[in-house]
């Protein structure tokens, strides 16, 4: 397949290029290639986005319930919903989310939710990739947590069957997860050699209640469960001594700034995580808090 007559960033300037490729590799950049080709006349050509937090299925709610902060958003609407989604459910609505991902320019995405072996289906049957986590919801609870564990290593095998599919660990929150099990699944990551995707520091509200609780700032309380392998979605509400230990931990960071102003959440100190040399990358979260997949739109 050639892509023909689209603008390429080719030898560091855009150039109208043609692009060669077989199976799912570029072969050949060139001028006046042959063969079956698209026209991408008037078209930038640009390297697939990748989508670091999402929940894909969360198509099918979007527009369930706007303009709510954070807690009463979950707690009194989205939960409820959610414990309602069957698998076929979730199954469908990660196609219509990858859909619009694909025409978007979205590649690849890290996805947190559950039933995520009908996700795996829908990856597998779209052509897209996905970094797919059972989301871990212990809520202090240790049998909860050992059930979710137990999920979390059965979607690992899953993931291992396709080479577009593969694998993260995805506790929910320091909210709804305990310390200990969070370090449980710090465990089984290095074990497994797999990254960690986790939400923290997303609203004020979080972080004082965690500050109550333990006299410690989300990070500082979060400090030896940290390492290079943890990808943090949000990270608003960040001290200086926080940003301080992110770098020190090499922690990544997923940005979702749509998503935390259409909840009030607050805007998250980019500069100064750039500043540090701190890893950021873009997601989207759910459509219900963010009402569309386009990277672009974060962008
Ligand atoms: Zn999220």
């Amino acid at each position: 397949m050639i892509i023909k007559n689209g603008l390429v960033y080719y030898k560091g300037k855009i150039v109208k290029r043609d692009i060669e490729i077989e199976g799912n590799k570029i072969v050949k950049i060139g001028k006046n290639l042959e063969g079956e080709s698209y026209n991408a006349e008037k078209k930038l050509i640009l390297p697939g986005l990748v989508n670091t937090h999402t929940h894909l299925a969360m198509t099918l709610l979007r527009g369930y319930a706007d303009d709510l902060p954070l807690n009463e958003w979950l707690e009194k609407y989205i939960w409820p919903v959610e414990s309602k989604l069957k698998g076929e459910d979730v199954y469908y609505g990660s196609l219509l989310g990858i859909i619009e991902m694909i025409k978007s320019g979205t590649t690849c995405f890290n996805d947190m939710y559950f039933f995520m072996d009908k996700t795996a289906n829908a990856v597998v049957k779209s052509g897209i990739r996905g970094v797919l986590n059972h989301g871990c919801i212990e809520l202090f609870d240790s049998e909860k947590g050992e059930r979710e564990i137990k999920e979390s290593l059965k979607i690992m095998k899953i993931c291992e069957k396709n080479e577009r599919t593969s694998f993260m660990f995805g506790p929910h929150s320091p909210y709804t997860c305990s310390k200990g099990f969070l370090m449980k699944i710090k465990d089984l990551a290095n074990k497994y050699q797999k990254y960690i995707h986790i939400h923290v520091s997303e609203t004020k509200n979080e972080v004082e209640n965690i500050e109550k609780e333990y006299k410690m700032k989300p990070m500082e309380y979060l400090k030896d469960f940290l390492d290079k392998n943890v990808l943090i979605a949000h990270a608003v509400h960040l001290t200086k001594s926080e940003i301080k230990i992110l770098k020190e931990k090499n922690v990544k960071i997923s940005h979702n700034p749509v998503s935390n102003l259409k909840l009030s959440s607050g805007i998250a100190p980019i500069p100064e995580l750039l500043k540090n040399d701190i890893l950021v990358s873009l997601g989207t979260d759910g459509t219900a808090s963010n009402n569309s997949l386009n990277v672009f739109e974060d962008l």
